[in-house]
């Protein structure tokens, strides 16, 4: 690398005024989970109007992991990524993940602004395309929890509740109109 010459005026990277969005979604994916996959689900958000960014994986914890069952505590996963710094956060992992009574969820969230999704259950039939859309709509839905949406009785909106994945292939992959003005409302 050449040493800049002294005197030459070097060009200065400052931080653009309003660049720094507060409400971009930083997507931490478990480790081992698929880069691309990553990538992709940050294109596929881009794509419905909401910033997000790809940020270092995080180590899986053996704690949170029941021999018994196969699968992963998510409480517990969602425990560890709300330490991170971000104000909002949708980690991502490959793992099978339970809660509480439920013998499987495809993602939790806490109202604190940390959510996590699971990608174990979303593979099953599904091509490349489906799956991302799939993907996407668990992301958009576990977000919305963070963000203060509870679950709604639209059977097209993305926060309606999936119980199976008919659910979530039946659901669109956009808030509905409530949803959405509840999200605005927010913002103001
Ligand atoms: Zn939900
Ligand atoms: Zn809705």
């Amino acid at each position: 690398m050449k040493a800049p010459q002294r005197g030459a005026r070097m060009p200065v990277e400052r931080p653009t005024p309003g660049r720094l969005r507060l409400d971009e979604l930083v997507v931490v994916p478990f480790e081992g989970f698929p880069l691309q996959i990553a990538q992709a689900l940050v294109a596929e958000l881009a794509a419905r109007g909401v910033a997000a960014r790809v940020d270092a994986a995080v180590p899986l914890p053996d704690a949170a992991y029941v021999p018994a069952r196969g699968q992963y505590q998510a409480e517990s996963l969602l425990a560890l990524v709300r330490g991170h710094g971000a104000r909002h956060v949708l980690a991502i992992t490959e793992r099978d993940l339970f809660a509480r009574d439920l013998n499987f969820v495809f993602g939790i969230a806490s109202p604190a602004g940390a959510c996590v999704v699971s990608t174990a259950r979303l593979v099953a039939g599904a091509d490349d395309a489906l799956f991302r859309v799939r993907l996407v709509k668990e992301a958009l839905h576990e977000r919305g929890h963070t963000l203060g949406l509870r679950h709604c009785a639209d059977p097209g909106c993305v926060m309606y509740f999936s119980n199976s994945l008919a659910d979530t292939d039946r659901k669109g992959d956009a808030y509905c109109e409530r949803c959405a003005e509840r999200l605005r409302a927010r913002r103001r």
